[in-house]
């Protein structure tokens, strides 16, 4: 299977580093180097920016009707291109390649919302005090924007953040994952190749630390967003805070699963057993602390270890796969420690609980049973194919445990009653809450986190207001 070695993007040119370093780029299944990619190193990113620069003076000033129409075109690449690009992210992040498919497929649904969107960016005229002055009120793109990407999704946490910069009038530079990036540059090229003028945007991969260190404080960038973990999250944002720069910040989680006593168990099991070991669980939406009911857990935590029994473990690229590998060989370290600590806190192995294999980082679906509170897994994101399960008593004790921890992304909650929904929907501390079914993201929604799970939204109206300025306008008629 094909897999190309990956250039730096930089003033519409596809290009290796100025001084020629690159990295290796493994494949999970197989622990094996698959190809390079180039390393930027500060006379790159300057060149980047300064592109990023030019790239936002054209843009801002392309009416969003064209914007639109060199978006649309992107998306219909991309489509046509998914059965080839899937095999490539399948290789460097280890997802079956149905999984990866589906990735590629939701970028242009993606990119064609907020292309849409990009065409009602209204100000409004608010009536004067003074009949002699009109005021208005502008939304104008903030400027050159950098987006900084993680491995698990490497097309879609990219292009979450491109469609709403370009949709806006934006430029847009991504530091993307060095670990997985033939996914983003292949989507990149589908905008080269619709036509999106030089230095709109760019793609770099090097150090993520150097990188970011450079191009948070820089003068050209105006708004920084990032997807990754929470203490890397609160860095940059403590760094952009410094520089007084807009922030999207899209952290990690720790989602809860709350099975009430009048649960259809059959649903609860279908629903968050199967988006539990999606991507081998490496989702930050990803559901992680179960919390059931007493009087049905032990009848729950049997199916779920039946469902994950069931689940086929392989290569990605292999046809009937339902779970790759893990990205990379720190998950492994991470579920065998994380699994251990468990254990040591009194919970039992129901299903799983091993590595398998000694080439590449498969592991093998786990849940584990009477999880106690102060085990790692039900404080740290697990980030992996595990199902911590914990029984409760009564739905305040659920409510009260899964607002126990920082985070707040994703929750999700199973039962029949109208009562416990609407308990749950007002007092479950999470961006999202899933009542009775699994996650079902899409553009035109809010996706985003409080608490320690980051601030800002990628979907929604509220995603584009993230990278437009308002400004008032007031114009006296003297
Ligand atoms: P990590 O915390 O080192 O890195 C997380 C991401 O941030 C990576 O993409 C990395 O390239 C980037 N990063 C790290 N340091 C950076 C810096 N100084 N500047 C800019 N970017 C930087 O951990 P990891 O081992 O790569 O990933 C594991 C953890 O990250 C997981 O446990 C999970 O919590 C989190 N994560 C979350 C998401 C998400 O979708 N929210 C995605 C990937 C990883």
């Amino acid at each position: 299977m094909s897999y190309r070695d990956t250039q730096l993007f930089i003033a519409g040119q596809w290009q290796d580093a100025a001084d020629g370093r690159t990295l290796a780029v493994h494949n999970p299944a197989t622990g094996q180097e698959i190809g390079r990619v180039a390393h930027a190193g500060i006379p790159d990113l300057d060149r980047a920016l300064e592109a990023a620069d030019r790239g936002f003076a054209v843009w801002r000033d392309t009416p969003a009707i064209e914007r639109a129409k060199v978006m649309r075109r992107a998306a219909a690449l991309l489509r046509e291109r998914a059965d080839a690009i899937a095999p490539l992210l399948t290789q460097e992040q280890g997802k079956p390649v149905a999984e990866a498919r589906m990735e590629v497929l939701a970028a242009p649904d993606i990119i064609e919302w907020f292309a849409d969107e990009g065409l009602r960016v209204y100000g409004r005229i608010v009536p004067s005090r003074n009949l002699a002055a009109r005021q208005l009120v502008l939304k104008d793109p903030v400027g050159p924007v950098a987006a900084f990407t993680p491995w698990n999704f490497p097309i879609n946490q990219a292009v979450r953040k491109v469609a709403a910069a370009l949709a806006t009038g934006c430029s847009i530079l991504v530091k993307a994952p060095e670990e997985t990036p033939a996914g983003p540059a292949a989507l990149v090229q589908a905008f080269a190749d619709a036509g999106l003028p030089a230095g709109v945007l760019g793609l770099v991969y090097g150090n993520p630390a150097e990188i970011s260190n450079y191009l948070i404080p820089h003068p050209v960038i105006r708004k920084i967003t990032f997807t990754g973990s929470t203490p890397v999250g609160k860095q940059l944002a403590a760094l952009a805070g410094q520089h007084m720069k807009r922030l999207t910040m899209e952290l990690g989680g720790h989602a809860p699963v709350i099975v009430a006593e009048d649960a259809d168990l059959e649903l609860a099991i279908k629903a968050a057993g199967g988006a539990k070991f999606r991507n081998a669980g490496q989702v930050c939406i990803s559901p992680t602390r179960f919390l059931v009911h007493e009087s049905i857990r032990k009848d729950f935590t049997a199916a779920l270890a039946k469902h994950a029994q069931g689940l086929r473990v392989g290569d990605g690229l292999a046809e009937g796969t339902q779970m790759g590998p893990l990205a990379n060989p720190r998950r492994v370290t991470a579920m065998a420690s994380l699994i251990e600590d468990a254990v040591q806190h009194g919970a039992t192995v129901a299903t799983g609980g091993e590595r398998i294999g000694a080439t590449g980082n498969f592991w093998s679906p786990t849940v584990l049973d009477n999880v106690s509170l102060d085990a790692k897994i039900f404080n740290d994101e697990p980030f992996g194919p595990v199902a911590a399960v914990r029984g409760f008593g009564t739905l305040e004790e659920a409510i009260a445990e899964a607002n126990r921890l920082p985070y707040g992304l994703a929750g999700y909650a199973f039962t029949r009653s109208l009562k416990n929904a609407h308990l749950l929907s007002q007092r479950v501390e999470v961006g999202m809450l899933w009542i009775n079914q699994p996650a079902a993201p899409s553009a035109e929604l809010p996706f985003g986190g409080l608490k320690d799970s980051g601030y800002g939204s990628e979907g929604g109206p509220e995603a584009m207001e993230a990278y437009l300025n308002t400004r008032l306008v007031s114009l006296m008629n003297v």
